[in-house]
């Protein structure tokens, strides 16, 4: 097999880097974001541009390999490694050519949000991106794409004029509202199940570049009225310079801001992100304030661009084992707040069973996401309140299963004030996930898309809209 890729490759002219399992640089390109995944692609290509894309998915169809398409190696479940297979590899097509007269950005399909980041920012311009800034553009903006700026502007994928895309026979085609427009309600949500997207068109708007964030901070017994105050901002927030706001708990660890008693313990906190002059963001302050008395407070004025890096090298980093599970909630009950606070436990947890659990955080949706009609996009639960996400980090391969375990019970418990969830935090729950991701109807308008453009589903490896052929369902 080993010999005929090799030459298979260089005769359609690859401009990339062809990779086989003993080549230096292999072990770096299968290298993803959650430590647990250990995959053995048979074949790594680095592509450099559309016809390399064009070419690496044809010799992987004609030598019947599986195939996955990476970009910034951040999906949860690690789809792009593909144990065995063909890893289609984007990451060094990750040019942003911005400009700034039209206010658009041209990015390629394997940029990372840092990259999109920084090149809109000389300019004074952006476009929703997420929240950590190795993250890809291509999984994140495919699926919908959440980020500080999203209650202002909508989603990623809310600001893509245009796709150019690599379809499962081959064709590049330019996707927009006037062309292919089936398509092109289908990649703003619907994932990387149409084919392979080499460029990106976004609108940018501009921002003045700064940004305001707290974070008050509750032992977990005195949590519940603040969280209840957190609320309220929440239904008040104004979105004309963006306030997301954003509520965790967790067990606290060695942090500067923390008073050192309480670290091993549960503790929440409550906040916001706000986007803009900080002066006017410090205003909602007072209300989060109002009665309670936090063990600590921390807020910070800083530029965009820092705020989007704010993670990624602490909380965010790469090489720790993960685990994720999310929903969406459209009302933030008291009993909801009880649930997202304790995962269904009761009395203090502390010790190793304190270590062992997760963190949760929840965050604000409304604003310009549920501006957009519910039809408009292949992107669901736009009227959602808010997203929760559980999220498992650890280091020892030997806790894997007591620390899924835990995390999957946490997120049981909040499942019965959940409807629906956001694809990029389905985990591992197969159909069942896509059901929860996408409405019937919106489903059976995907599987009609896929049935058209993937009707033997070469891109499976992804929360998986199955043509009609393969749903047994
Ligand atoms: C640390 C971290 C922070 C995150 N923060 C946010 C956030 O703030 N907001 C948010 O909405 N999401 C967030 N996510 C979720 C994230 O958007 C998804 O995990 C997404 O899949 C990551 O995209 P990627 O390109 O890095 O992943 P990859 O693993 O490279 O790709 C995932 C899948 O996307 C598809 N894909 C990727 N690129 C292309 C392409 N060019 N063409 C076709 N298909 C493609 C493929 O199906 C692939 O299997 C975060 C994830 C992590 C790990």
């Amino acid at each position: 097999m080993t010999a005929s890729i090799n030459r298979s490759l260089f005769e359609s002219n690859f401009k990339g880097v062809v990779l086989k399992q003993d080549d230096e640089g292999y072990d770096e390109a299968r290298t993803v974001w959650n430590a647990m995944i250990d995959r053995r692609p048979a074949v790594i290509t680095r592509c450099v541009n559309t016809d390399d894309v064009v070419a690496a998915l044809h010799f992987g169809r004609t030598n019947n390999l599986e195939i996955g398409v990476r970009c910034g190696g951040h999906s949860i479940l690690g789809h792009p490694v593909v144990e065995g297979g063909l890893m289609i590899d984007l990451s060094l097509m990750n040019k942003v050519q911005v400009d700034p007269n039209s206010r658009r950005a041209r990015v390629q399909g394997g940029a990372l949000l840092r990259n999109l980041d920084w090149e809109t920012q000389k300019y004074g311009l952006a476009t929703t991106a997420g929240n950590v800034s190795h993250t890809g553009v291509g999984g994140l903006a495919l699926a919908g794409g959440m980020g500080w700026l999203a209650r202002q502007f909508g989603l990623s994928c809310d600001n893509v004029v245009s796709f150019e895309l690599v379809t499962a026979d081959g064709a590049v085609l330019r996707v927009s509202e006037s062309e292919h427009p089936d398509l092109f309600w289908g990649l703003r949500g619907g994932g990387g199940n149409f084919g392979i997207v080499t460029e990106f068109e976004f609108r940018l708007h501009p921002i003045s570049g700064q940004a305001f964030t707290v974070d008050l901070f509750f032992p977990l017994d005195a949590a519940e009225a603040a969280l209840l105050r957190w609320r309220d901002l929440i239904k008040t927030a104004p979105r004309k310079a963006t306030l997301t706001a954003w509520a965790g708990t967790a067990t606290a660890s060695d942090s500067f801001f923390l008073p050192p008693e309480v670290i091993g313990q549960r503790i929440a906190s409550i906040g916001y992100v706000w986007v803009g002059d900080p002066d006017e963001g410090r205003k909602f302050l007072p209300s989060l304030r109002s009665d309670g008395s936090p063990i600590a407070e921390w807020a910070r004025e800083m530029t965009y661009v820092e705020l989007q890096r704010m993670y990624e090298s602490t909380r965010q980093r790469h090489g720790v084992r993960r685990y994720w599970k999310g929903h969406y909630l459209r009302e933030l009950s008291d009993e909801a707040i009880r649930a997202f606070l304790t995962g269904g436990m009761h009395g203090r947890v502390t010790g190793e069973g304190a270590t062992m659990m997760p963190s949760v955080d929840i965050q604000s949706y409304g604003g310009a996401i549920a501006d957009v009609a519910d039809d408009e996009t292949a992107f669901s639960h736009r009227d959602t309140l808010v997203e929760c996400v559980i999220r498992a980090s650890w280091t020892d391969d030997a806790e894997d299963m007591k620390r899924i375990d835990i995390a999957r019970r946490y997120a049981k418990s909040l499942e019965p004030f959940a409807s629906g969830g956001y694809v990029h935090t389905m985990a591992d729950e197969g159909q069942a996930g896509t059901l929860r991701a996408y409405n019937r109807d919106k489903l059976a308008r995907l599987t009609a898309l896929k049935n058209q453009y993937d009707p033997e589903n070469v891109f499976h490896l992804n929360q998986n809209i199955q043509p009609s052929s393969q749903n047994q369902a």
